[in-house]
Protein backbone atom coordinates (compact mmCIF):
# COMPACT_ATOMS: atom_id res chain seq x y z
CA UNK A 1 0.00 0.00 0.00
CA UNK A 2 1.14 3.25 -0.85
CA UNK A 3 -0.01 6.52 -0.24
CA UNK A 4 0.41 10.17 -1.33
CA UNK A 5 -0.48 13.99 -1.45
CA UNK A 6 -1.46 16.12 -3.62
CA UNK A 7 -4.16 18.28 -4.39
CA UNK A 8 -7.46 17.82 -3.69
CA UNK A 9 -11.35 18.63 -5.01
CA UNK A 10 -12.97 18.38 -1.93
CA UNK A 11 -10.22 20.94 0.46
CA UNK A 12 -6.61 21.59 -0.33
CA UNK A 13 -4.30 18.47 -0.36
CA UNK A 14 -5.67 15.28 0.06
CA UNK A 15 -4.15 11.75 0.65
CA UNK A 16 -4.15 9.08 -2.40
CA UNK A 17 -3.24 5.63 -3.07
CA UNK A 18 -0.96 4.47 -6.00
CA UNK A 19 -2.69 0.94 -4.95
CA UNK A 20 -5.46 -1.12 -4.64
CA UNK A 21 -6.89 -1.37 -1.20
CA UNK A 22 -8.99 -4.48 0.20
CA UNK A 23 -12.41 -3.90 2.72
CA UNK A 24 -11.13 -4.11 5.98
CA UNK A 25 -7.53 -3.05 5.85
CA UNK A 26 -5.35 -0.46 7.62
CA UNK A 27 -4.68 2.34 5.86
CA UNK A 28 -3.29 4.50 8.00
CA UNK A 29 -2.36 5.76 11.51
CA UNK A 30 -4.06 8.57 12.92
CA UNK A 31 -0.68 9.59 14.35
CA UNK A 32 0.18 12.60 16.29
CA UNK A 33 1.09 14.51 19.94
CA UNK A 34 -1.05 12.81 22.57
CA UNK A 35 -2.55 16.05 24.89
CA UNK A 36 -5.47 16.22 26.84
CA UNK A 37 -8.84 18.34 25.26
CA UNK A 38 -7.77 20.85 27.91
CA UNK A 39 -4.35 21.70 26.46
CA UNK A 40 -5.74 21.61 22.73
CA UNK A 41 -8.19 24.47 23.74
CA UNK A 42 -5.86 26.74 24.90
CA UNK A 43 -3.17 26.13 22.63
CA UNK A 44 -5.41 26.51 19.26
CA UNK A 45 -8.15 28.88 20.76
CA UNK A 46 -6.95 31.63 17.58
CA UNK A 47 -6.00 28.84 15.16
CA UNK A 48 -9.48 28.56 12.38
CA UNK A 49 -7.53 24.96 11.56
CA UNK A 50 -7.13 22.04 13.75
CA UNK A 51 -6.01 18.49 13.40
CA UNK A 52 -7.37 17.25 16.93
CA UNK A 53 -8.78 13.77 17.00
CA UNK A 54 -10.81 12.91 20.15
CA UNK A 55 -10.03 9.79 21.46
CA UNK A 56 -12.56 8.06 23.95
CA UNK A 57 -14.39 10.21 26.43
CA UNK A 58 -12.90 13.19 24.34
CA UNK A 59 -10.77 14.36 27.20
CA UNK A 60 -7.84 13.45 25.34
CA UNK A 61 -7.15 14.36 21.83
CA UNK A 62 -4.00 13.18 19.01
CA UNK A 63 -3.30 16.45 17.27
CA UNK A 64 -2.53 15.03 13.98
CA UNK A 65 0.73 14.86 11.83
CA UNK A 66 2.36 13.75 8.61
CA UNK A 67 0.02 11.58 6.65
CA UNK A 68 -3.02 11.12 8.55
CA UNK A 69 -4.26 15.23 8.95
CA UNK A 70 -4.26 15.20 4.87
CA UNK A 71 -7.08 12.78 4.61
CA UNK A 72 -9.98 14.70 3.66
CA UNK A 73 -13.49 14.58 5.47
CA UNK A 74 -16.51 12.64 3.32
CA UNK A 75 -20.19 12.30 3.85
CA UNK A 76 -19.53 9.19 1.87
CA UNK A 77 -16.16 8.14 2.75
CA UNK A 78 -14.21 5.14 1.79
CA UNK A 79 -12.66 4.61 4.92
CA UNK A 80 -13.98 4.64 8.56
CA UNK A 81 -12.01 5.10 12.04
CA UNK A 82 -11.54 2.86 14.49
CA UNK A 83 -10.14 3.30 18.33
CA UNK A 84 -7.80 0.12 19.52
CA UNK A 85 -5.86 0.75 22.85
CA UNK A 86 -5.48 4.58 22.22
CA UNK A 87 -4.57 4.54 18.84
CA UNK A 88 -6.63 5.27 15.74
CA UNK A 89 -6.29 3.45 12.89
CA UNK A 90 -8.09 4.58 9.23
CA UNK A 91 -9.09 1.38 7.49
CA UNK A 92 -11.22 0.91 4.60
CA UNK A 93 -14.46 0.13 4.33
CA UNK A 94 -14.80 -0.85 0.93
CA UNK A 95 -12.50 -2.21 -2.04
CA UNK A 96 -10.58 0.71 -3.00
CA UNK A 97 -9.23 1.41 -6.18
CA UNK A 98 -5.12 2.69 -7.85
CA UNK A 99 -5.92 6.54 -8.14
CA UNK A 100 -8.98 7.16 -5.35
CA UNK A 101 -8.44 10.25 -2.60
CA UNK A 102 -8.71 8.10 0.99
CA UNK A 103 -11.88 9.87 3.33
CA UNK A 104 -13.03 9.32 6.17
CA UNK A 105 -16.09 11.02 8.20
CA UNK A 106 -14.86 13.13 10.36
CA UNK A 107 -18.03 13.15 12.90
CA UNK A 108 -17.23 16.51 14.01
CA UNK A 109 -18.24 17.88 17.43
CA UNK A 110 -17.36 21.17 19.81
CA UNK A 111 -17.08 23.43 16.98
CA UNK A 112 -18.27 26.50 18.67
CA UNK A 113 -19.53 28.91 16.04
CA UNK A 114 -17.94 27.31 13.35
CA UNK A 115 -19.87 25.68 10.57
CA UNK A 116 -17.26 23.16 9.06
CA UNK A 117 -19.34 23.17 5.88
CA UNK A 118 -18.62 20.21 3.79
CA UNK A 119 -17.59 20.34 0.33
CA UNK A 120 -17.58 16.74 -0.31
CA UNK A 121 -19.91 16.29 -3.09
CA UNK A 122 -21.49 13.04 -2.90
CA UNK A 123 -25.21 12.06 -2.70
CA UNK A 124 -24.92 11.60 0.93
CA UNK A 125 -23.66 14.93 1.69
CA UNK A 126 -24.66 16.58 5.21
CA UNK A 127 -23.88 20.01 3.98
CA UNK A 128 -21.45 19.96 7.12
CA UNK A 129 -18.26 18.00 8.84
CA UNK A 130 -20.24 17.65 12.28
CA UNK A 131 -21.27 14.10 13.21
CA UNK A 132 -25.54 13.78 12.75
CA UNK A 133 -25.77 13.46 16.34
CA UNK A 134 -23.64 17.38 16.38
CA UNK A 135 -25.51 18.56 13.59
CA UNK A 136 -29.56 17.21 15.69
CA UNK A 137 -27.45 19.33 18.60
CA UNK A 138 -26.97 22.58 17.02
CA UNK A 139 -30.31 22.49 15.64
CA UNK A 140 -32.13 22.45 19.11
CA UNK A 141 -29.77 24.88 20.31
CA UNK A 142 -30.89 27.56 17.07
CA UNK A 143 -34.48 26.11 17.57
CA UNK A 144 -34.22 27.48 20.99
CA UNK A 145 -32.18 31.09 19.87
CA UNK A 146 -35.29 31.13 17.33
CA UNK A 147 -38.07 31.01 19.57
CA UNK A 148 -36.87 33.36 21.73
CA UNK A 149 -36.40 35.90 19.18
CA UNK A 150 -40.15 35.18 18.30
CA UNK A 151 -41.05 35.60 21.58
CA UNK A 152 -39.84 38.92 21.22
CA UNK A 153 -41.16 40.03 18.48
CA UNK A 154 -44.72 38.20 19.10
CA UNK A 155 -44.62 41.34 22.24
CA UNK A 156 -43.85 43.79 19.99
CA UNK A 157 -47.50 44.59 18.38
CA UNK A 158 -49.16 44.33 22.15
CA UNK A 159 -47.51 47.00 23.72
CA UNK A 160 -48.44 48.73 19.99
CA UNK A 161 -51.48 48.37 20.44
CA UNK A 162 -52.02 49.27 24.26
CA UNK A 163 -50.55 52.38 23.04
ZN1 LIG B 1 -20.25 16.10 2.57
Amino acid sequence: MALMIRSSAIHAAGCYTTTAIRKGARVAEYTGHLMSKEEADHRYEESPITYLFGLGDGSMVIDGHAMSMFINHSCQANCETEEIDGRVWITAIRNIAPGEEITYDYCLYDGGDDEAICNCGTKKCRGTMYSPQEVRNREASARKAVKKRNNKTRRKPRSVSKR
